[in-house]
């Protein structure tokens, strides 16, 4: 069995750096043609990357979900079709209950915009256009043209701690979401999955391996932290076609820190 995405295109988000940048380095190197999304704040690492892979490179502020539409339209304009869309960016922005209010709902308005309004806006416009692929070329029921990954987190299903309760209700928002997808668009062709990563080595999770990566390590079973390398291969094999029929399912890739 070989992951072969040879003629496929794909859109990663938050590909810069970290999930993203490694999905977006397996895609292409399983054979497809990758759009590189960034915020915009990473461009130089994002043109080296998209070069590297042979992709392109796209600019979007998602804490805009406006800008998630522009992205689509930008990424189906570069690519021709998309064929993935691995929606990965996120934000995990620290407010503690205690601060006031305005700071709390900034903090509330940022995580919710980024991590799940933006990701619907970018999943609706893709499951339209899948959907009107799958008619106009009067596919079969059960047959996929499109699939959408998602990236939430171990929080949600498990929480978080106070000052990221933002945090872990958009990733529920998000393994909702995906569900609903899979659920909803199943006979036009679309498929729909989720992955869950636990505590992964990037820039997101520095602070809190700084502060006590024995504890963390402590947390798994396996006694390790996943590598940025060790969580893409799942999203990878879900965006490959191997797995349609696990549509709806949100996989866990942590370590077995948090079994459900
Ligand atoms: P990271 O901080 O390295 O990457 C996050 C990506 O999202 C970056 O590319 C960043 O540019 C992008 N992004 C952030 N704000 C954005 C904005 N306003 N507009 C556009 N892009 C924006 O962290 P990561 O660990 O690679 O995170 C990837 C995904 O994995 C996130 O959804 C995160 O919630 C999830 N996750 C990470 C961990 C972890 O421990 N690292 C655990 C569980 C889930």
């Amino acid at each position: 069995m070989t992951l072969d995405l040879t003629g496929k295109t794909a859109l990663v988000t938050g590909a810069s750096r970290g999930i993203g940048r490694a999905v977006a380095e397996q895609l292409a190197g399983a054979g497809a043609t990758v759009a590189v999304h960034h915020s915009g704040r990473n461009s130089e690492a994002a043109a080296a990357l998209a070069e590297r892979l042979g992709g392109h490179e796209i600019a979007a502020d998602l804490a805009n979900p406006r800008e998630a539409k522009r992205l689509w339209d930008e990424a189906l304009d570069v690519l021709g079709t998309v064929d993935v869309v691995v929606a990965n960016a996120g934000v995990f922005v620290e407010a503690d209950p205690e601060v006031p209010l305005d700071d709390w709902l900034a903090a509330w308005d940022q995580t919710l915009s980024v991590n799940l309004t933006s990701l619907a806006v970018l999943s609706r416009e893709a499951v339209n256009h899948w959907a009107a692929r799958h008619a106009e070329s009067d596919r079969q029921p059960g047959e996929i043209v499109g699939r959408l990954v998602t990236v939430s987190s171990r929080a949600a299903f498990r929480g978080d701690d106070p000052a990221f309760l933002a945090y872990a209700a958009s990733k529920g928002g998000v393994v909702a979401l995906t569900k609903s997808i899979a659920r909803g668009w199943g006979r036009r062709g679309v498929a729909a999955f989720g992955v869950a990563p636990g505590f992964t080595a990037t820039d997101m999770a520095s602070g809190a391996l700084a502060e006590d990566a024995d504890g963390l390590r402590a947390q798994t079973s396996l006694g390790a932290i996943a590598e940025p390398e060790e969580v893409a291969p799942t999203v990878v094999f879900l965006a490959s076609g191997l797995a349609d029929h696990a549509t709806g399912t949100t996989v866990d890739v942590n370590g077995a820190s948090y079994v459900r």
